[in-house]
């Protein structure tokens, strides 16, 4: 990875504005940075930072709206571009981040971001909204959960790391350049393609710490009625970025399947708009619809990690016979994998007691592919 390159549009009227610098220390990427520099000459009122070595948001000038661009170059020769949305206020207050499409088949979050991004204006905000509606420009361009040009998932590549593979230099750029500099993460998700995920929001459990209580605050804040608690946080997300550098974070789920329920597009907006309002970044709350305060929540536990999901031991067509989100018992039946001769390929039975998080969307499975995860119902 050598040159990044922030294109910034709608700060002012009058801007178009440019900036290069070199995300990474070093004699060798100055040299590089330099280089790049030169290659960027003749643009429009561009400016180099070859004093500083990230993207200082403070850039974003108060009472400003705009949209923007981080494009960078990864080794070998492919340039990857993230649009940027950012909404900042005229008074000082916390940074927030959100992040939609860390899979690109996962519609609900972008769809949040364009929300949130039309319908707040400057004049509505307390500190900064820095908003990337598709943070894996890869797979979003695929239509795929994870990139499709080197088959990672960048929901298991971060840190990120600069020297590797092309997902793993993107999830190098969304840590250094974006989860380090935030003061709080929302990770927006949903089923995607294949999978059926509970509509919930997903946070940091710890009763201990002062993050698990802040986590637990802003969780209950969004406003959903089902809450996942993680006690552990498995390596690799953009979460365990921020949890490892200290910086509250949620994220959500929803049904998801490429279509987005107008449920779920509802449930993630007014939540980000609650949650900016838990974190006193909405000058004027009592004038936001922010919805009512669900009459009871429901929080189940374990780690969520989708990687120990059971998966289908034949490839066939599954027809599930309990509900997604349904409580299930040791030895129920999940449902069946038929070849389509009629004959039974496998039952799938629940291997615990627990709760249906996720189970597979489309009916047609090959062997080995995900069928159903459970959350455990108590802690
Ligand atoms: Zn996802």
């Amino acid at each position: 990875m050598s040159i990044l390159c922030w294109h910034i549009d709608g700060l002012k009227p009058e801007s178009h504005l440019k900036v290069l610098y070199d995300p990474l220390h070093g004699t060798e990427r100055i040299g590089l940075m330099k280089a790049g520099i030169e290659e960027a000459q003749g643009m429009a009122d561009e400016r180099s930072l070859e004093t500083e070595h990230h993207f200082d948001w403070n850039q974003y000038e108060r009472g400003t709206k705009g949209s923007s661009s981080l494009t960078f170059r990864v080794h070998p020769d492919t340039d990857l571009t993230l649009p940027v949305l950012q909404i900042t206020g005229e008074k000082e207050g916390p940074s927030l981040l959100v992040f939609a499409g860390i899979h690109g088949d996962e519609y609900e979050g972008i769809d949040t971001i364009l929300r949130l991004y039309n319908q707040l204006s400057p004049q509505d905000v307390i500190g900064r909204l820095v908003m990337l509606p598709t943070a894996n420009p890869l797979a979003y361009r695929g239509g795929t959960r994870i990139s499709p040009d080197d088959d990672v998932n960048l929901a298991r590549a971060f840190p990120g790391d600069p020297e590797r593979s092309i997902t793993q230099q993107l999830a190098y750029v969304l840590h250094h350049q974006f989860i380090a500099h935030a003061d709080f993460l929302l990770d927006l998700h949903s089923g995607g393609t294949h999978y059926a995920v509970a509509t919930m929001v997903g946070y940091y459990h710890d009763e201990h710490s002062e993050l698990g209580q802040r986590s637990r605050a802003a969780a209950i804040a969004f406003g959903m009625d089902l809450l996942w608690a993680h006690s552990t946080i498995a390596a690799g997300r953009s979460i365990s970025s921020a949890q490892s550098l200290g910086i509250p974070w949620l994220y959500t789920e929803a049904y998801g399947g490429r279509r987005i329920r107008q449920q779920d597009s509802d449930s993630f907006y007014t939540g980000s708009l609650r949650l900016m309002n838990h974190l006193k970044m909405l000058v004027a709350p009592d004038q936001r619809e922010l919805g009512k305060s669900p009459a009871s929540i429901q929080t189940i536990y374990g780690d969520g990690n989708f990687d120990a999901s059971v998966v289908s031991e034949a490839e066939g067509f599954f027809i599930p016979r309990v509900k997604l989100m349904s409580e299930v018992h040791l030895g129920d039946l999940i449902g069946t994998i038929y070849a389509l001769s009629g004959e039974s390929l496998q039952e799938v039975r629940a291997y615990a007691d627990g709760f249906l998080v996720m189970m597979v969307g489309t009916p047609i499975v090959k062997r080995g592919e995900p069928i159903y995860l459970l959350a455990a119902s108590h802690e």
